[in-house]
């Protein structure tokens, strides 16, 4: 008898005195959709990735960097299926928009040619300013970017040889373990050690916290809303925040309106608005506002009539007493979706990609960040005016607008005044992340603490190496 049937027999045997069905088999021998790096608790996914992050320093750039590239390329491989599973689990965004995203981050997201030496010689010798790891960082990660955000961060942590604990989102922790899970496959393939990203099974605000005050954890990265940077914030350890956004697009009397409502239309319903750098309001020179309502409704704008607003209110926001909160089933969806819950149908060849409609700056559709592809659109008497708004609506979180318009002096008015991490000029917010515009891609924008657009360089500590007298040729 041949081996290979003699190992089919024996096979077949033993799963014949096992008593286990082909189907049963199969369901085991399936591996789990993200095994790797994955703990049922906190304690030891931090101890593994503590374990892993000695390795990880000694390892050479070169071996970082072949790592990182097998990451990249399992990204762009699994775009597809991470693109499909965050909207299948979070019922958010649009998967080809997240597909983009992950083919973005894949290429752009910079590695360890971000890590520069700075150097100092002279008279007294040679100093060089080296940028070192923090050690085991902690990350929390969003549910509107889940897997973005996870491969992003840990391309730019592990080329400033960190490893990295997530605590994921809940709503999306499939997608975003699924992305750990691939990327300890990339290291063991590239001849990596194991645990350079880890997680958790239950992700909860609890595991959250232990990741806050565990002395294992050098640095914490955190990207999400208002509530949980501030708790970062107040830790007691180093934190970078990268927190919310309500970023208005400024159109002034100058600009191509054309154009504008074009970029305007294309960046607010990328992904249905869920990126934080999205446009969430536009702020119209009176002049103008008529022409660019027109070029919108041509751009697959549906114009929401007063009534239809209220009822928008009252189905996105959910209302306790003074207290409003987003309706977490909206956030995400698609103009039409939208529209239906509202009891409007549209017909299918009009192709609805945003709703929009006319209010004042003190409209709660266009003071709440709302993460749906709904755009209020405030009227000002004159750019002054429009910047004056433009700064309201951000109300202060520094982390981005927008703006279309030829006029320098007016544009380098808006920049100064909002003070933001990002400022699109004339083109669609998300040129800010790289896509169709130039520069690197991050998925967390570091608006709170100020390190803009954070890449491997943010994850590293400075350290200063002397040496005295000698070594400087000149
Ligand atoms: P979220 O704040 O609801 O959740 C983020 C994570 O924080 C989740 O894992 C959640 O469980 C956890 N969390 C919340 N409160 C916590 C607390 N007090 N202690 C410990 N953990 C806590 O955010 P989200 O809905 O996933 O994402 C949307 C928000 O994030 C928006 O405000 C958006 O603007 C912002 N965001 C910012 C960036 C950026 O780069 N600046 C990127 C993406 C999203």
């Amino acid at each position: 008898m041949q081996q290979a049937d003699l190992i089919s027999r024996i096979v077949s045997d033993v799963i014949k005195e096992l008593n286990v069905s082909q189907t049963q088999l199969e369901t085991v021998s399936q591996p789990h959709p993200a095994e790797y790096g994955i703990f049922p608790n906190m304690e030891t996914a931090i101890a593994q990735a503590a374990h892993a992050q000695k390795q990880v320093a000694r390892l050479s750039m070169a071996t970082r960097e072949k790592i990182i590239a097998n990451i990249r390329k399992k990204t762009i491989e699994n775009a597809g299926i991470l693109s499909d599973m965050a909207v299948a689990e979070t019922g958010m965004g649009n998967a080809d928009h997240k597909r983009a995203k992950h083919k973005l981050l894949a290429t752009k997201t910079p590695g360890t040619e971000d890590i520069n030496t700075l150097a100092f010689s002279g008279d007294s010798g040679l100093t060089l300013v080296e940028r070192g790891p923090f050690g085991v960082i902690g990350a929390i990660t969003p549910c509107t970017n889940p897997s973005e955000t996870v491969l992003c961060n840990t391309i730019g942590m592990l080329a400033a040889g960190n490893t990295v604990v997530f605590n994921p989102h809940p709503a999306a922790v499939r997608s975003s373990n699924y992305a750990v899970h691939l990327i300890n496959q990339a290291s063991f393939e590239a001849g990596g050690p194991d645990n350079i990203a880890v997680s958790t099974s239950h992700p909860t605000q609890e595991t959250g916290n232990i990741l806050f005050k565990h002395t294992d954890i050098q640095l914490l990265v955190v990207t999400g809303g208002p509530g949980v940077v501030t708790a970062a914030l107040k830790s007691g350890k180093r934190a970078i925040g990268a927190g919310a956004g309500n970023p208005p697009v400024l159109v002034d009397d100058t600009a191509d309106i054309k154009q504008a409502a074009v970029d305007i239309v294309a960046g607010a319903t990328f992904d249905n608005n869920l990126p934080c750098i999205a446009e969430k309001g536009i702020i119209a020179t009176t002049k103008i506002a008529d022409e660019l309502i027109h070029y919108l409704k041509q751009n697959g704008c549906y114009l929401a009539k007063p009534h239809e607003v209220e009822k928008l209110c009252m189905t996105v926001l959910e209302h306790n007493g003074n207290q409003v909160r987003l309706n977490r089933n909206c956030v995400g969806k698609s103009a039409t979706e939208l529209l239906k819950m509202i009891n409007i149908t549209t017909n299918t060849s009009d192709e609805i990609k945003c709703i929009i409609f006319e209010g004042d700056e003190d409209h709660i559709l266009i003071r709440e960040e709302l993460m749906m592809p709904i755009l209020g659109i405030v009227r000002a008497t004159d750019v002054a005016e429009g910047i004056r708004i433009a700064v309201k609506l951000e109300q202060g979180h520094r982390h981005s607008v927008h703006m279309h318009s030829k006029n320098v002096d007016n544009l380098t008015r808006l920049g100064q005044e909002a003070d933001t991490a990002i400022f699109v000029k004339n083109a669609p917010s998300y040129a800010a992340l790289g896509f169709g515009g130039e520069g690197f891609c991050s998925f967390t924008i570091a608006s709170r603490t100020g390190e803009g657009l954070t890449s491997a360089r943010t994850f590293t500590k400075s350290r200063r190496c002397v040496m005295g007298d000698s070594l400087c040729i000149r």
